[in-house]
């Protein structure tokens, strides 16, 4: 799999190049060569440590999106990524190597250029991990704020004081 040509692809989804869209070009690289095809529903799903510019490589090559909820972010701040196949009950996790940030020295486009040139086994620690992905997205009903007014997912619904309350409103009314 030509590594520039998702470079294009995931560009053109992200809005700018830089050295991290190529990181996570290079996650999707080799979860797309390792059995874990793209996803137009939620065959996959990622669970990323980190919420940088490396996660939108995921979304546009990997079909794993937000909006999907084949997405989860873990807000651990680690550039580290696991990705699961629900078709193959396969887990993988890829956690990047510290060499590869340690040359400070480089200028942005060198960086890029450098991790464009490199495979994923080089810029990863890989290794195959226990299928446990998150459960499915739940579709849920939504009702109606006491207070706002506004359609909220059950779920995210305060009781307090005897009203059914939005998160927002919940903490404007415990100032
Ligand atoms: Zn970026
Ligand atoms: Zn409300």
């Amino acid at each position: 799999m030509d590594t520039r040509e998702l470079m294009k692809k995931a560009t053109m989804f992200h809005g700018h190049i830089c050295p991290g869209i190529a990181i996570g070009v290079l996650v999707a690289k080799y979860a797309l060569e390792h059995g874990f095809e793209h996803s137009p529903d939620e065959e996959l799903v990622a669970v990323v440590e980190t919420d940088n510019c490396s996660v939108d490589a995921l979304q546009a090559l990997l079909g794993t999106t937000y909006g999907k909820g084949n997405l989860i972010h873990k807000d651990y701040g680690k550039s580290n990524y696991n990705i699961y196949s629900r078709k193959s009950k396969k887990g993988v996790r890829l956690a990047l190597k510290k060499t590869i940030l340690e040359k400070k020295k480089l200028s942005r486009d060198e960086k890029i250029q450098k991790l464009l040139g490199l495979e994923p086994e080089n810029v990863f620690e890989i290794r195959d991990i226990e299928y446990d992905p998150p459960r499915m997205a739940q579709i849920e009903e939504s009702v109606l704020c006491n207070i706002c007014g506004e359609l909220t997912m059950d779920s995210r619904m305060m009781n307090y004081q005897g009203k059914i309350m939005c998160i927002p409103c919940y903490k404007e009314f415990k100032k």
